[in-house]
């Protein structure tokens, strides 16, 4: 029988299989005979052991589309990061740091405005222009007022979809709509287990039903821990390879390697002058340059 590996949890793993049946399952002899630790969105074949019980065991992993660390995932299309447009204020520099780790991992990523039955024109006009240049996808959406939701199904339609944001933001809400059926699917089993042990929230995966006409083949994955985003891998020098829209303008700074922090004549900080570049995106990445060179190991 084939599943997919909804959530892992103290040695044990749920797995879905294609006709909505889920199973509590360990790996025995997975570790020797191929040397991988299952990891929550793996497509693997398990043996029922007892049907009624749900309980079985993975025997085979099978090979992986793609692998993400952070969360640590597997077999996942894109990210789709969640903030408020007011209540809470976007942190600009959480989302510009989740978006360098995300492009580290060449995961295509959409940013996800909830809440703008509340906010006003002039402050989603700001989030667009801010945006809008970066290269990345942004919409709009209500979750309580059902706006632009389906645009959004549409993009997840299909697909295995990552959506993190921090607390606040509407994520539970979002969620609940689209899974409606989310503390069913695993709750009852794992909940036993998840009791006895000090857990750590994990990242889990759910099947979008409404999405999947075509088969077994839309899931969210809830990630949790969006607190601090430490950016690992990049350097006060590759920093500007994250902000895409720079690039039309380095040609016209003065010096070569310009970081467009402090040099003169620096054709970035002259775009961003005349409002061709985002002030929100450009003191981010000042404040992203100042903190990675005070990491610098010091001589
Ligand atoms: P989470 O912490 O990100 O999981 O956020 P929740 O889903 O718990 O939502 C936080 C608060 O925002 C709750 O009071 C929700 O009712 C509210 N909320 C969620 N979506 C919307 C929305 O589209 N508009 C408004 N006005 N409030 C929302
Ligand atoms: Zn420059």
């Amino acid at each position: 029988m084939q599943g997919k590996i909804l959530k892992g949890i103290a040695g044990f793993y749920y797995i879905e299989t294609s006709d909505e049946k889920i199973y509590e399952c360990k790996a025995k002899g997975i570790f020797r005979k191929d040397n991988i630790k299952p990891m929550v969105g793996d497509d693997v074949e398990i043996d029922i052991i007892d049907e009624e019980k749900q309980i079985g065991n993975i025997i085979r992993i099978l090979p992986r589309r793609a692998q993400l660390l952070r969360p640590p995932v597997a077999n996942v299309d894109q990210a789709v990061i969640l903030f408020a447009i007011v209540k809470p204020d976007p942190n600009y520099n959480l989302l510009d740091r989740f978006l360098i780790m995300m492009r580290q991992q060449n995961l295509p990523v959409i940013i996800c405005f909830n809440k703008q039955d509340i906010a006003s024109e002039e402050e989603k006009q700001k989030l667009t222009e801010s945006y809008e240049n970066c290269g990345y996808k942004v919409l709009f959406i209500s979750v309580k007022e059902d706006k632009g939701l389906d645009e959004l199904k549409a993009l997840l339609k299909g697909k295995t979809t990552t959506l993190a944001g921090p607390s606040g933001v509407g994520k539970s809400s979002l969620l609940n709509k689209l899974v409606p059926d989310a503390d069913m699917q695993i709750g009852e089993l794992s909940r036993k287990i998840e009791r006895g042990k000090n857990t750590t929230r994990h990242s889990e995966l759910f099947f979008v039903k409404e999405l999947s006409d075509e088969g077994f083949d839309t899931f969210i994955i809830d990630t949790p821990g969006f607190t601090s985003l430490e950016l690992r891998n990049v350097s006060v020098d590759t920093l500007m390879q994250y902000y895409p829209e720079f690039e039309d303008y380095e040609p016209e700074c003065r010096f070569g390697g310009c970081s467009h922090i402090a040099e003169p004549d620096c054709g970035v900080k002259n775009a961003l002058e005349k409002g061709l570049i985002s002030k929100v995106r450009y003191d981010n990445y000042k404040l992203l340059y100042e903190e990675l060179r005070n990491m610098r190991p010091v001589y």
